[in-house]
């Protein structure tokens, strides 16, 4: 057997800046600290910060007045930052500045009267962030489908915005049948599906080809993770979507089988490494890294936190 480790994978800065966040918070102002949502859509990550004196929340009410509340990666709507400022929270907040740039480029539109087709996947924790910007002027699109049935005028003042973590190919598709209709429509100055996305997208679309078996390391709530698994399995191969090494079953695999492994934007790299153990001892594997592309993002601590820590 043949492992194929591809990179970029893992933690992307955002997840990296998130997990830092809830890391320092709970060192310098102590357990219990309140997280908004699951910091970052994976069970490790969570059961491991949870046994640390984190309890994630997914209602204001849930957390008692004056306690610190921290903001997961995936962003929050305004309705939820004012309901903690009422509840006089410390709230700190850990969303990635790249869903960020997606709410200001939605209440940017809103404000210059467009009607906006936010593409995403209805429910995630992200969407409803962004749509909370501007309710009355979002439009949710999950398929071509859902451009067909738009009741609009023809020539509506509109713009699309996208979920950060979502297939690329899709999205893109999505977008051309919008342009189709609509062919008015504005998008964001630079595109919203953020780099980390793209990048692992890349690296399964590029070493598919030469994998029997692909193992993608990921929770099965994690959206950037499903798209990996669904990317191999359209280049026609055999992909999983696991939590960690007790989910791999040995069927799954044949002796002289080359297996490409990957990980998820919120995996952590202990996963992939006990998976990479775990196929060396059962199978005997060779392990070679494949890098398609060098990752060198950083983003700083929540201002919140900055401040706590200089002190
Ligand atoms: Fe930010 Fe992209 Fe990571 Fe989401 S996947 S936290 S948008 S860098």
């Amino acid at each position: 057997m043949k492992v194929l480790l591809a990179a970029p994978r893992g933690f992307c800065a955002g997840v990296n800046m998130a997990i830092q966040s809830l890391d320092l918070a709970l060192r310098h102002l102590g357990a219990p600290i309140y997280v908004y949502h699951e910091i970052v859509h994976n069970r490790c990550v969570v059961e491991d910060f949870q046994e640390k004196g984190a309890i994630f929340v997914d209602s204001l009410e849930d957390v008692p007045v004056g306690a610190t509340l921290l903001f997961s990666a995936h962003g929050i709507s305004p309705e939820v930052r004012q309901g903690a400022e009422q509840r006089q929270l410390f709230a700190i907040d850990a969303t990635c500045p790249l869903v960020t740039k997606v709410h200001l480029e939605a209440i940017r539109f809103a404000r210059e009267g467009y009607t906006i087709l936010l593409i995403g996947h209805e429910g995630h924790d992200e969407v409803i962030g962004t749509m909370g910007e501007a309710p009355e002027a979002i439009l949710l699109i999950e398929s071509p489908r859902d451009v067909d049935e738009i009741q609009l005028d023809d020539d509506a003042k509109l713009a699309y915005l996208t979920q950060t973590t979502l297939s690329v190919d899709d999205a893109n598709r999505i977008i051309e049948r919008i342009k189709e209709r609509f062919p008015q429509v504005v998008g964001p100055p630079r595109e919203d599906i953020c780099y980390a996305t793209q990048n692992r997208q890349e690296a399964v679309r590029n070493l598919a080809a030469e994998a029997d078996v692909v193992l993608v390391l990921g929770s099965q709530n994690s959206s950037n993770s499903q798209r990996l698994k669904e990317l191999a399995r359209e280049h026609g191969k055999q992909a999983y979507l696991i939590d960690d090494a007790q989910d791999l079953q040995n069927d799954w695999f044949k002796a002289d089988d080359r297996v490409l492994v990957t990980a998820g934007a919120s995996a952590p790299e202990s996963v992939v490494n006990e998976c990479v153990v775990y196929l060396q001892q059962h199978f005997d594997a060779e392990l070679e890294e494949r890098t398609i592309r060098d990752e060198e993002v950083h983003f700083v601590l929540p201002r919140e936190l900055r401040d706590i820590v200089k002190s």
